[in-house]
């Protein structure tokens, strides 16, 4: 006999979500090319943004941050994203110590589909995305129609926006793991 397929055998649409990350400690170029190999493994990372340079907003004096965004289809649910990411910054070396600190690896979700929500573990969207040019440029190159809840297009965002302290590098770095999303 054979058993027709059912709903439950179905697969679920993934979940789309914005991760920006950032480095200004260790070698922040070989940080954030193991971060994409790390995220890879989270569902798939289908864009990774061009880099950006920006200067450290954190205490004292620090070294410029390398920046970027990525894009990740992924099954996991929003605390679970963050929770693997939250793994991934401190494989990865990171001690979180005061407030805007330096760091080997800051991995936050932007946007997780289309989620609104504010409670003490995760706000979506980021709430400081939008007074950000090194996350607002980058996810702009990936995705330059994006809508954000609450927030308007990223165009007119950007529109807003002060470039001064960023710069868009002339670096790319090569993610293996990159998936074409047809791959189902
Ligand atoms: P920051 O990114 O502001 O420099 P941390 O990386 O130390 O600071 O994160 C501080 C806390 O922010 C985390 O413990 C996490 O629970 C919370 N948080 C709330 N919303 C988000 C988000 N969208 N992405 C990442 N972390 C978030
Ligand atoms: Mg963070």
């Amino acid at each position: 006999m054979t058993v027709p397929a059912t709903s439950s055998t179905a697969s679920k649409p993934l979940n789309i979500a914005y991760i920006a990350f950032g480095s200004n400690l260790a070698a922040p170029l070989t940080q954030i090319s193991d971060a994409m190999q790390s995220i890879s493994a989270l569902g798939k990372l289908t864009a990774v943004s061009p880099l950006y340079a920006s200067k450290a907003i954190g205490p004292g004096s620090q070294p410029d941050y390398i920046n970027g965004v990525c894009l990740l289809h992924t099954a996991l649910d929003a605390y679970s994203l963050l929770s693997s990411l939250q793994s991934i910054e401190a494989q990865q070396g990171r001690v979180r110590t005061v407030k805007n600190a330096a760091r080997t690896l800051d991995l936050d979700i932007l946007l997780y589909n289309d989620l609104v929500q504010d409670d003490p573990i995760l706000i979506i969207p980021h709430p400081r995305m939008h007074e950000r040019n090194f996350v607002i440029m980058p996810l702009c190159d990936i995705s330059p129609s994006l809508e954000i809840p609450e927030l308007g297009t990223i165009f007119n965002i950007k529109e807003k926006l002060s470039l001064i302290g960023l710069k868009k590098l002339d670096i790319t770095l090569e993610f293996s793991k990159l998936a074409p999303l047809s791959d189902d």
